[in-house]
């Protein structure tokens, strides 16, 4: 059963990204000479500075050139975590790259442990003393976002032994088991019809054009990660509570409360998203599914139909070069400076494309050190979808160069904005995909196509975190069964998709491949949050697109030198307004009317 898109493509050859700027392979003697380096570094950065701030005889100048060679350091650090794990994402099967990353990993958890003392002292100096240093050193005021975030956690800090123990641990404990995690999901092949399929490979096909094709992958699916369900069980158990024992040590006052200050959010505005989106299934994805249910022409849709194009034919496949200037030239209308940066990742093979046994499944940007360049992985296989995911990672990769120039320190964007220009990139590309069509039948499978993707950003991650917060929540008082975490995904999947969407136990195990719950406990409503500010952002620039782009710019190139809040004031928008929300949604509606509108 060759896919034809699959097929197609494989003629094509796909460009893979070319590591060099960072280093030439796992046997690059420069690997060796910067871990020395780094040592070294940190022995005398040790000698220069423990005990220093704590003392009473520091003065601001101190305070910056430490915060000078910290940086520097995470700079050399940096660069080692970023090739040895854009390596592995790559090979994840392979024994000589898995070594090599584990042993990267524990000469930086080594490193890092040396330096912990340093924010754990950072945070002891009182906030007067910091004001004064302020004052008599300007060019410190700088560093001050990165102080304030820095000095979020000081109630929840622990002894320097103790956060020692605890980073040491990590390595055997919550990175083991992700790893674990990752390893298993990329060696297990999904049996289709004599096929071996890898995860990508059959998660794409739930979403083919035949409708029994896509309930034969959904099937097989199910059946390979039903064989791993015990692992996966304990390892989320085993997660779940490795995370309560670090939050009530370190006297968190819920399961999502650390990772709220990770965003630097109040907890309000995330509930006011959350309730927001939950008013609001019955308007949109109930509506949504019940209609495309009857342009499905079927009684109800099956979990599977959910994302299923309009068109029985199978979808012609995109090109990768057609891919690349559908997405630039979207870019270049918006902002000629966006497309000159992006078109660097084309020029310059910072990009990944292929599907390819022992790849990690997805697709990301990796922002790696401001001294190189991001990276993007990509699974691509010739879909309107994989276009769109190319604008996506786009986005970030473009956002995170514009960010670089703050320096390591400030460059790291809040994750309430995180998903700001990849969300807004892809809007940009779908705009100009549908501006581009006349043909009524291919423009209601381009919004129906768009309308997918935003409820599963929006509606479906807000449903995954409501699972989430249940599997932590009943954690706490026991360990739970495969049959219990099933039965809270099956729930809050029925919830969430309404009552034209059958959720039946063919479901049940896919929970387990979704790695955010493991890789980065309640990640998932960043994705909603960036779906919404940039529905209500693109909004402003529908209305006023006259020196928009400038003050877009602006935004993405502030990196983490402002808080959310305040870049969005110049915008005139207010997240911690509860109509905010609802007009982010109303954009969702809104496409929905006009798809309605398009059905005979
Ligand atoms: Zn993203």
């Amino acid at each position: 059963m060759p896919d034809p898109v699959i097929s197609l493509l494989s003629e094509e050859n796909l460009p893979e990204w070319n590591l060099n700027s960072l280093y030439s392979s796992l046997n690059d003697p420069k690997i060796q000479i910067a871990i020395a380096a780094c040592n070294q570094n940190t022995k005398q950065f040790v000698e220069t500075y423990k005990g220093l701030f704590v003392s009473s005889g520091w003065n601001s100048e101190q305070l910056l050139s430490a915060i000078h060679d910290f940086d520097a350091i995470q700079e050399d650090i940096g660069r080692l975590v970023s090739f040895s794990s854009l390596l592995y994402y790559k090979n994840l099967n392979d024994t000589e790259v898995g070594q090599f990353y584990q042993h990267i990993q524990e000469e930086v958890t080594a490193l890092s442990g040396h330096l912990i003392f340093f924010t754990l002292e950072l945070n002891q100096i009182e906030d007067d003393l910091l004001e004064i240093a302020f004052n008599k050193t300007p060019s410190l005021r700088r560093y001050r976002p990165w102080l304030e975030k820095v000095r979020l956690f000081r109630p929840h800090q622990l002894s320097g032994d103790l956060e020692k123990l605890f980073l040491e641990k990590s390595l055997t404990s919550s990175q083991a088991w992700s790893r674990l995690y990752e390893e298993t999901l990329a060696s297990m092949t999904f049996s289709m019809n004599g096929d071996d399929l890898n995860l990508s490979q059959v998660t794409d096909l739930t979403n083919h054009p035949d409708r029994q094709i896509r309930q034969h992958a959904a099937l097989a699916l199910s059946k390979g990660l039903n064989a791993h369900l015990p692992l996966f069980t304990f390892i989320t158990n085993t997660l779940a509570k490795d995370k309560e024992t670090e939050d009530t040590w370190r006297h968190y006052a819920s399961p999502v409360h650390e990772r709220h200050l990770i965003n630097q959010i109040e907890p309000q505005v995330v509930e006011a998203l959350v309730e927001a989106v939950k008013s609001q299934y019955g308007r949109l994805s109930h509506r949504y599914y019940a209609l495309k249910a009857k342009l499905l022409k079927l009684e109800h849709l099956d979990y599977w139909d959910r994302n299923a194009p309009l068109s029985q034919v199978p979808e012609q496949a995109i090109s990768w070069l057609k891919a690349r200037d559908i997405v630039l030239s979207a870019y270049e209308q918006f902002s000629p400076l966006m497309a000159q940066i992006g078109r660097q990742f084309f020029d310059n093979n910072w990009i990944d494309v292929p599907v390819k046994k022992g790849k990690t499944s997805g697709a990301f940007s990796h922002g790696t050190i401001p001294s190189a360049n991001p990276f993007i992985l990509l699974n691509y296989q010739g879909k309107t979808r994989d276009v769109m995911t190319l604008a996506h990672e786009l986005g970030h990769g473009i956002h995170q160069i514009l960010a670089s120039k703050q320096g390591l320190l400030l460059a790291s964007t809040p994750l309430t904005l995180a998903e700001t220009a990849s969300v807004f990139g892809e809007m940009l590309t779908f705009q100009s995909l549908l501006k581009s069509q006349n043909d009524p039948a291919v423009r209601r499978q381009l919004l129906a196509g768009k309308i997918d993707d935003m409820l599963n950003t929006v509606v479906r991650q807000i449903a995954f975190y409501d699972f989430e917060q249940q599997v932590h929540t009943l954690r706490r008082s026991k360990e739970l069964s495969a049959e219990n975490i099933g039965n809270l995904w099956l729930e809050t999947q029925r919830q969430a998709l309404g009552p034209a969407v059958h959720v039946d136990d063919i479901c049940r195990p896919y929970w387990t491949y979704i790695s955010h719950f493991i890789h980065s406990p309640f990640y998932v409503y960043a994705y909603a949050f960036g779906d919404c500010l940039v529905n209500s952002l693109y909004a402003v620039y529908q209305n006023q697109p006259e020196g928009f782009a400038e003050k877009y710019i602006d935004l993405l190139s502030a990196g983490g030198t402002k808080k959310y809040a305040d870049l969005l004031q110049s915008f005139g928008l207010k997240a911690d307004d509860p109509e905010f929300w609802n007009h982010g949604l109303s954009m969702i509606a809104d496409f929905i009317n006009q798809l309605e509108l398009l059905v005979d």
